[in-house]
């Protein structure tokens, strides 16, 4: 049994009210009990992903989408907007699924420009782009409405936008701004367990797939379309996690999605005042900071790992000590999911009084 709180930024901290909702018992997936279920959730889903289009649920991790996407869209070249470990990861990911995939690479921590975006996509070669919107290995959120104006302008090229750790947390209006494919994962913002990937299509990206080869079975957006007409899911969903995710959806629209938002928003800026107030920078630049977590640069230098260590040994409180190449350079704290001012203020008290021994050794 883990004997701390979660603050990292992902998986999330899952309250009891949500596992609780799991342990309904489980039904047959063809059942119309479960049918009722599936479609109990697509009006709220809808509303949430700001589209007409279906919603869909995958019983993956996001990468299952992410890759997926990839072998239904792609059928010249892929362009990967790169700032950061998990877009820069999608590169990797392309090519292994033997597509042509180019890197649009900025440093990690800097916002894609959209100016850049369209002298890349000027050259015709690409018909796929995909982009992190919240890189959350660098706390940096792209200016998604601009990328999608530069992207609204190239209409053979089919965006896939990765919203991990934004979704529910700023407005992502789908429809309005063009996006083809959107997704998100269960356990980051939506602060479910992880098992669950959802994600919506356009259209026109139906259309692509229709005429793509190699899409495979498990991840086949069209499988997903004519099975959701029956209110099912291709194959044997997560069960569980789709009735916690019906309670969430309970639990956003009770609170209403604009609080929501606006609770993310002031729980970031108590993040970043504290950082401040410490002496310590952001990574991004501030109009690009995530408003759902914080990627903090380690200007300070204190032992990023000690500090990460005794926090959760003393503290019972995980926070994270940076991701990949700015692992000890950078740590990062979570205001995803159901945290408060109170749980935020407690967690900020507690890294003072931790930091203080850190600083003054
Ligand atoms: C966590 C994360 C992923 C990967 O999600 P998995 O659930 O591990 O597949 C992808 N993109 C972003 C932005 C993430 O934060």
């Amino acid at each position: 049994m883990i004997d701390y709180k979660l603050h990292i930024p992902g998986p999330v901290n899952v309250s009891d009210e949500t596992y609780q909702a799991m342990s309904t018992p489980v039904m047959g997936h063809r059942s119309a009990d479960f049918v009722e279920l599936y479609q109990a959730c697509q009006p709220n889903l809808q509303k949430l992903f700001q589209t007409s289009d279906p919603v869909f649920l995958s019983t993956s991790s996001a990468w299952g989408v992410m890759e997926g996407a990839i072998r239904n869209l792609c059928q010249k070249k892929v362009l990967c907007c790169m700032c950061g470990a998990f877009s820069d990861k999608w590169l990797d990911v392309a090519r292994r699924a033997g597509k042509d995939a180019d890197p649009l690479q900025v440093e990690w921590g800097q916002n894609i420009d959209p100016d850049e975006l369209k002298s890349k996509l000027s050259s015709g070669e690409y018909d796929v782009v995909t982009l992190v919107h919240n890189e959350t290995s660098c706390g940096m959120m792209n200016p998604l409405e601009d990328i999608m104006k530069v992207l609204r302008e190239f209409p053979e090229v089919i965006s896939v936008i990765d919203t991990v750790s934004s979704f529910s947390v700023v407005p992502i209006p789908k429809d309005d701004w063009g996006i083809d494919v959107i997704l998100t994962g269960s356990q980051k913002a939506l602060a479910m367990p992880p098992g669950l990937a959802l994600f919506s299509v356009s259209e026109r990206a139906f259309e692509r797939a229709q005429k793509t080869e190699g899409r495979g079975y498990y991840f086949d957006f069209l499988e997903f379309r004519s099975n959701h007409a029956k209110g099912m899911t291709p194959s044997t969903p997560v069960i569980p996690l789709i009735h916690a995710l019906r309670y969430t959806l309970d639990k956003i629209f009770t609170e209403g999605v604009e609080n929501r938002q606006k609770r993310h928003a002031e729980l970031n800026q108590m993040v970043h005042q504290w950082v401040a107030k410490k002496g310590f920078e952001l990574l991004p630049k501030p109009e690009f900071a995530s408003k759902s977590l914080t990627c903090v640069r380690n200007n300070l230098e204190i032992d990023m790992a000690g500090f990460v260590t005794t926090l959760r040994d003393q503290k019972k409180i995980s926070i994270d000590g940076g991701y990949g190449k700015i692992k000890g350079k950078t740590f990062r704290i979570s205001n995803m999911g159901d945290e408060t001012v109170d749980s935020m203020n407690h967690l900020l008290t507690n890294m003072d009084e931790v930091l203080t021994e850190f600083i003054s050794s």
